[in-house]
């Protein structure tokens, strides 16, 4: 009887320890089953609507939520292809922030689309800090390429250098703006960049300024109705851009300038150089030499202009 009681007891001791553990095990298994979601980095178009990927539009049905830079604008290009995912902003402003609930929300399972107003998320627009913040909670990112306004200027220039450097947006102040296209001036690289309309006269101006003569290439509206592309001397584009209205948005590429092989032993064989070889103006050489040899314009403007004369 007494043997009876106990195993009773026993019994009772054992289904107690196995709910235990099968409950323990049931909650350990949801833990380990809510697997992180994926953030997918997704192109949308420049302009073209038609430029959007299958991929692009697969993704954006498929997800749990489309964090957008300005939810107004991508409600557009969603109602366009018929895409109902839910929308919440991520702009400049409040990235940081932003970023934070989204690797939350990444982190409870959610799968996530960043796309931007147009183009590639990251290029010049908000994106950079969700990638990196969900990069460091070990969620997978995955990006879906497609239109970038940047790409799609280099394609069409017909570069020979088969390089490039992305300076994005220049600085608005003009004094930043000529110091940066200063420190660039002997690049071997082509150099692109992102203007808005109002601002196209001033950077054609600022680039000839400070860079003297170049070749140059604008691409405009780029993919939409007006498309337009030009190639031409920086002093042609920047007549062009003061002689109308610059509307829709515009990529510029300056290439290099003359290489910077100057032969001389003292200004005077440097300016010879520059007048014969370096197919410069007496105002760029100087501008270029002195920039190069440390000296004020002014200083080199006497010499320069009797060795220029001579020429004639
Ligand atoms: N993330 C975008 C990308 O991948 O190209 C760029 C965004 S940035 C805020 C916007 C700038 O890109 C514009 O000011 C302009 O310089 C350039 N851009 C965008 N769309 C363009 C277009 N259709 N034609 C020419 N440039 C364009």
């Amino acid at each position: 009887m007494h043997f009876a009681g106990e195993l009773i007891i026993m019994r009772f001791f054992l289904y107690r320890q196995m709910q235990h553990y099968t409950s323990r095990s049931t909650i350990m298994l949801k833990s380990e089953t809510t697997r992180p979601g994926t953030l997918y980095i997704v192109a949308t178009p420049i302009g073209n609507l038609e430029d959007i990927t299958l991929r692009a539009l697969r993704t954006l049905k498929e997800v749990d939520l489309i964090a957008a830079e300005d939810t107004r604008h991508s409600q557009k290009l969603l109602n366009h292809f018929g895409i109902h995912t839910r929308l919440i902003s991520y702009y400049r402003e409040k990235e940081t922030e932003r970023a934070h609930e989204l690797v939350l929300r990444l982190q409870a399972g959610e799968s996530v689309a960043l796309i931007s107003d147009a183009g590639t998320p990251g290029i010049s627009d908000p994106g950079a800090i969700l990638v990196r913040l969900a990069r460091e909670a070990a969620i997978t990112v995955v990006p879906i390429p497609g239109p970038s306004a940047l790409t799609t200027a280099l394609s069409s220039a017909g570069l020979a250098e088969g390089t490039f450097l992305f300076l994005g947006f220049l600085p608005s102040q003009k004094g930043q703006r000529q110091k940066l296209l200063l420190s660039l001036a002997d690049s071997e690289h082509p150099l692109v960049l992102y203007e808005s309309p109002n601002r196209m006269a001033a950077l054609f101006a600022d680039a000839l300024d400070v860079l003297g003569e170049r070749q140059a290439f604008w691409a405009r509206e780029l993919t939409k109705s007006y498309e337009e592309l030009q190639g031409g001397p920086l002093s042609e584009l920047l007549a062009l851009a003061g002689s109308r209205r610059n509307k829709g948005e515009s990529v510029v590429i300056i290439c290099p300038g003359a290489k910077n092989q100057a032969e001389g032993d003292n200004l005077e064989e440097l300016l010879l150089w520059y007048r014969d070889h370096s197919g410069l103006s007496l105002k760029d050489a100087c501008r270029k030499l002195a920039s190069d040899l440390g000296l004020s314009r002014s200083q080199i403007y006497q010499q320069a202009l009797a060795i220029w004369r001579d020429d004639q």
